[in-house]
């Protein structure tokens, strides 16, 4: 059951081969068996989630049912969820229970979905490898020494081990691509504004966007068709028809033009990878796609301006955590400063205090020309760059990531280097536009993504040339062999 597409256990569903009780039943045993070593959910939903199975089941036989109807999946802990814990990977949200559903959770719920749980995240969405959860790392299903990548971890790892059919997952700068990458997973990021980021708990906001981490595209473009769409809860979101994002899946390639950036095949980029890479492109080709050399001339300064942008962005968003509204309080506080500044010392990980500090500094009087503004105009410039591009191709390609899985401990007390595992997807957050990472091969027995860059609410354009190439490839049916 866990290597059936989303179309296919709906087709079981819907012909009343199987229930989903009986699939959701499935799922969760299999994350009673296996999750223990991976550690990729933070809280297991199972009572709730057979009542809504159940319910479920409900629809089907009222004849009340969609393509989603009946499929269990798990929910990334950045969205909030009534009634279940939402953590965000953080001591600070160790308690706190949201009182509403963020809008992709509303969603899906009303489509029928059930959800098995929420997974482990890197705190506040903080990180490349899910080791700055309060909850611990998460390890990578293809090697348990190994990272899943991060911030959404949890979601990669537990797709990837055939724990969830599908799962949500955030990406503000590389969060679905790269874990995507790490794990032999298809993954992708919309446009930013295509899905609502209401009850997303917000780590920046102008780069934030909501996506999910499946095995395949044309599992993608069923969920994307469930949570995509305008949502007047979100000031950010875009009022803008929601195409049919399975009807292109099966155009053929024939004279598409692919932009690979110059940038992209430098230095740092690992071997392997780039063999893996080179071997993608050639596939394409055979698909009749033509390629054409570019260049995004600003790509070096992507992840310095991320790394003003984003911390300033958190510094804001994070300062709601005071320890008075909701949250983690600290014992005993000698006086309102005392209780702000333990409440917040005491809950916060290490990743989340460089991130403040150093966004409350670039944001600070006399150092906001110099940093902030500076960033905001170089996110222009990159933003320039890809129009230019997209005004002589339909879609950009190279790697997702630079290396393939790292170990645990491997680069965690070096974040200089921990940053620049995002050095190919930062970009595409701070122009804002939509991205995918599919399984190309493996090298050493580990995944290795393929980065597709599409042009602004061309998710159907993506998904398309995603789908062409997994119809004449099997790198997204390899599993990890310990979970088979
Ligand atoms: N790894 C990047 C960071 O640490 C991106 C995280 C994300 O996309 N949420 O900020």
């Amino acid at each position: 059951m866990h290597k059936k597409s989303l179309a296919e256990l709906s087709a079981l569903l819907s012909s009343g081969e199987t229930s989903s009780v009986e699939l959701t039943r499935y799922f969760l045993d299999r994350i009673a068996m296996y999750d223990g070593d991976i550690n990729s959910f933070v809280t297991v939903t199972e009572e709730q989630a057979l009542q809504s199975a159940a319910q479920a089941d409900k629809m089907i036989a009222d004849g009340k049912a969609q393509v989603l109807t009946g499929i269990p999946l798990a929910q990334k802990d950045i969205f909030c969820t009534q009634d279940v814990r939402t953590a965000c990977g953080s001591k600070m949200l160790d308690n706190f229970i949201a009182p509403y559903n963020a809008t992709v959770v509303e969603k899906l719920n009303a489509t029928g979905m059930p959800m098995l749980g929420k997974l482990n995240m890197d705190e506040f969405a903080m990180g490349s490898s899910n080791e700055t959860s309060f909850y611990g790392a998460v390890k990578n299903p293809w090697d348990l020494e190994r990272v899943p990548g991060g911030s959404s971890g949890g979601s990669a790892a537990a797709v990837a081990a055939g724990l969830a059919p599908i799962a949500t997952g955030t990406d503000t700068g590389g969060s679905i691509r790269q874990p995507a990458s790490l794990t032999g997973l298809s993954g992708l990021k919309p446009t930013y504004g295509r899905v609502s980021r209401w009850g997303m708990i917000a780590f920046a906001s102008s780069l934030d966007q909501a996506g999910m981490l499946a095995h395949s595209a044309e599992d993608c473009a069923l969920l994307l068709q469930g949570i995509a769409g305008f949502d007047e809860k979100d000031s950010t979101s875009v009022d803008r028809a929601v195409p049919d994002y399975s009807a292109d899946l099966n155009k053929p390639l024939k004279g598409l033009k692919v932009g690979l950036p110059k940038e992209y095949f430098g230095e740092g980029l690992d071997s392997k990878v780039g063999a893996i890479i080179d071997e993608a492109i050639a596939e394409y080709q055979r698909l009749g796609a033509e390629m054409i050399e570019i260049s995004l001339p600003n790509t070096h300064l992507a992840v310095p301006a991320y790394y003003v942008i984003a911390p300033a962005e958190c510094s804001s968003n994070l300062s709601r955590y005071d320890g008075v509204r909701y949250g983690y309080r600290c014992e005993d506080p000698k006086d309102l400063s005392d209780m702000y500044e333990r409440s917040r010392g005491e809950a916060f990980g290490y990743e989340v205090k460089r991130r403040i500090m150093m966004g409350a500094y670039a944001l600070s009087s006399g150092y906001y020309d110099a940093y902030y503004l500076k960033a905001q105009k170089i996110r222009r410039l990159i933003s320039a760059d890809f129009e230019d591009a997209f005004s002589q191709v339909d879609v950009i390609m190279g790697p997702t990531a630079p290396t393939t899985a790292f170990k645990l401990g491997e680069k965690a007390d070096d974040p200089i280097t921990m940053y620049l595992s995002d050095i190919y997807t930062i970009a595409v957050n701070l122009a804002g536009l939509p991205a995918m990472s599919i399984p190309a091969g493996l090298a050493d027995g580990l995944p290795v993504g393929l980065q597709l860059i599409g042009n602004y609410f061309d998710e159907a354009g993506l998904l398309n040339v995603a789908h062409q190439f997994q119809q004449s490839t099997d790198w997204h049916r390899q599993s990890p062999a310990a979970y088979n």
